[in-house]
């Protein structure tokens, strides 16, 4: 394995932590201003995403672009180390069009929407001149367990009719988001239980659409919501059933495994950064007449985040370049690795910072009560951490009875993660 960055990467790189420190960084402070002030979205959203794009840094996420679609074309290894420097400002993936849930919702559309679907909606998300959603975790259900969701997608004629109850939908109250892809039963009595499920296209203004509430994580309101929404009766178009009934399990294989990578690699990038502010307050301030990176305690802070973040990184790079080599589904395992240990490094080291700079370390005078705070929702958001610990041990489990020469065909179906 060869983890060295390429040219093309290293120059993306510079360009990129230059447009971060000409362009953002500046603007933090401005950013969170507007926001206090229920500015959203802030006022100079349009104008950077505008230069990002025109600077060429734009959906750098997305591997198989075709010809006429706007983009780089970075592989997964190619694009760790730019996601890991848009990852140290929480709101800048936006800027360059590559933020979730949008990135996994087009990556959905680009593998399986129709001509008339990508028309609709892959071209103008590509185009960043709208938002999306992803609605598929449900209050009254184990959600972590997709096989248990409820909301019922019924075919009547020449459309489909969605009843049902989701929460939690990111993004779902920015004002630019349009559309939603949402999961539900089409086939709720079908034996084989990964082949209940479907995904379809919900604009966001169909009547029976609700937006009841926007939930605030560990009381921290995001403007783009993270919410509650009701479907009642809500009546779309057959044609807006993505790929074919039943697919569901089989879409949101395609669309966990980048997206989860995808939180990894930011999460380096706000590990990194309470790294810094922690080494930084640790040489600038003095107790018992010492430097506080002197004290033992302080010190031993600083080497197990630096061992932590270098381990972690080298491991999310190990897994892009797999799934470069055999694809989501053969990478799945790390996958699973890496989104178990990832956010929660994040939470541990933003923890440590937060302690080195004494009662201004839980202040709003530095990012880490938020990189803290989102590193704890990522150990829910796209799959809990024991769930993934499950899917390891049974993948662990399965690969040494092969080696022993059984095989345990039960274990095959809920295998799929
Ligand atoms: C900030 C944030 C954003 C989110 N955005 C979205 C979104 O845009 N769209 C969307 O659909 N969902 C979203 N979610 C929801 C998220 O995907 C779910 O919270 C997650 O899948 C878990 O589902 P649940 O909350 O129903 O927990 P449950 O399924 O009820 O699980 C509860 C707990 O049970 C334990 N558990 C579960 N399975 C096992 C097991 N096998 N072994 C041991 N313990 C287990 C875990 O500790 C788990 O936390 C978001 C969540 C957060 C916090």
């Amino acid at each position: 394995m060869d983890f060295d960055h390429s040219p093309k990467t290293q120059e993306l790189c510079r360009r990129l932590s230059q447009f971060m420190e000409n362009h953002i960084t500046p603007r933090i402070r401005g950013h969170h201003d507007e926001i206090s002030a229920g500015n959203f979205p802030v006022s100079f959203m349009e104008d950077l995403k505008a230069l990002a794009k025109s600077e060429g840094l734009w959906n750098l996420f997305l591997p198989h672009l075709k010809d006429d679609e706007d983009g780089t074309r970075l592989s997964n290894l190619e694009y760790a180390p730019l996601a890991e420097i848009m990852g140290r400002v929480l709101w800048a993936s936006e800027v360059f069009n590559c933020s979730a849930p949008d990135t996994g919702n087009m990556e959905v559309f680009h593998m399986f929407g129709t001509k008339a679907q990508k028309a609709q909606w892959l071209a103008p998300l590509l185009e960043g001149e709208i938002r999306s959603a992803f609605a598929m975790t449900e209050p009254d259900v184990c959600s972590s367990d997709a096989t248990n969701i409820q909301t019922i997608i019924r075919r009547d004629g020449n459309d489909y009719i969605i009843n049902g109850r989701k929460w939690f939908i990111s993004n779902a109250a920015h004002p630019n988001c349009k559309v939603m892809i949402l999961m539900g039963k089409t086939d709720p009595e079908n034996d084989d239980r990964h082949r209940q499920q479907s995904m379809i296209i919900v604009p966001m203004d169909t009547d029976g659409v609700t937006i009841e509430r926007n939930i605030s994580i560990m009381n921290h309101h995001s403007p783009e919501g993270h919410c509650e929404i009701l479907f009642k009766d809500v009546r779309v178009p057959a044609r807006n059933i993505i790929s074919g009934e039943g697919d569901g399990f089989m879409i949101a294989q395609a669309r966990l495994g980048p997206g989860r990578i995808h939180h990894c690699m930011r999460s380096i990038g706000q590990s990194e950064l309470a790294l810094d502010l922690m080494v930084e307050r640790a040489q600038e301030r003095k107790a018992f007449g010492k430097y506080l990176h002197q004290h033992g305690a302080v010190g031993e802070w600083i080497a197990r985040s630096r061992m932590e973040i270098d381990q972690a990184r080298l491991f999310v790079l190990k897994t892009a370049d797999m799934i470069d080599k055999v694809g989501a589904k053969g990478a799945r395992k790390e996958i699973s690795m890496i989104k178990a240990i990832v956010p929660h490094m994040q939470t541990t080291i933003a923890d440590r910072a937060m302690q080195v700079f004494g009662a201004m370390g839980i202040s709003p005078d530095t990012p880490l009560v938020d990189i803290w705070t989102w590193g704890r929702a990522l150990r829910y958001a796209d799959g809990p951490d024991e769930v993934h610990l499950r899917s390891i041990a049974r993948i662990e489990i399965s690969e040494s009875l092969e080696k022993q020469g059984y095989t345990l065909p039960y274990l095959t179906p809920p295998l799929r993660p």
